[in-house]
């Protein structure tokens, strides 16, 4: 494992970095195997559904540490073909963010902590 979960600076629990990388490494592979109908999206409680993402037309439960990632407006990894890959070189022990507003999160709408000078203060971003 390249990366840890651990208490995070800017909500509950987030991911870091046990090593460097260089711009364009793959930072974490998601496991995208818990699919879910929207039937169960919809029983889910409300703290679950943070973990589900919508990826080609099907809702995936992540798993951890990929569903610890926070949001950062001014995030260090990209999200593309289910792998969290490197914006910039990271540095060890950096936490991982990404750009929720990017992904395709259902029903997201919530306050940002991430504390970046291009900081959007909310997410909202609802069934795109
Ligand atoms: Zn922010």
């Amino acid at each position: 494992m390249d990366v840890i979960v651990k208490k995070s600076r800017i909500h509950g629990k987030g991911v870091f970095t046990t090593r460097d990388f260089e711009k364009g490494e793959i930072v974490l592979k998601w496991d995208t195997s818990s699919e879910l109908t929207k039937e169960q999206v919809k029983k889910l409680a409300k703290k679950d559904r943070d973990f589900v993402t919508y990826l080609n037309g099907k809702y995936i439960l992540m798993k951890s540490p990929e569903k610890y990632v926070n949001h950062s407006c001014e995030a260090n990894t990209t999200a593309k073909n289910q792998c969290d890959i490197a914006r910039r070189y990271i540095k060890k022990s950096e936490e991982i963010t990404s750009d929720y507003s990017e992904e395709s999160v259902p029903s997201l709408n919530m306050k940002c902590n991430c504390g970046s000078k291009s900081c959007r203060g909310v997410i909202n971003l609802i069934d795109k």
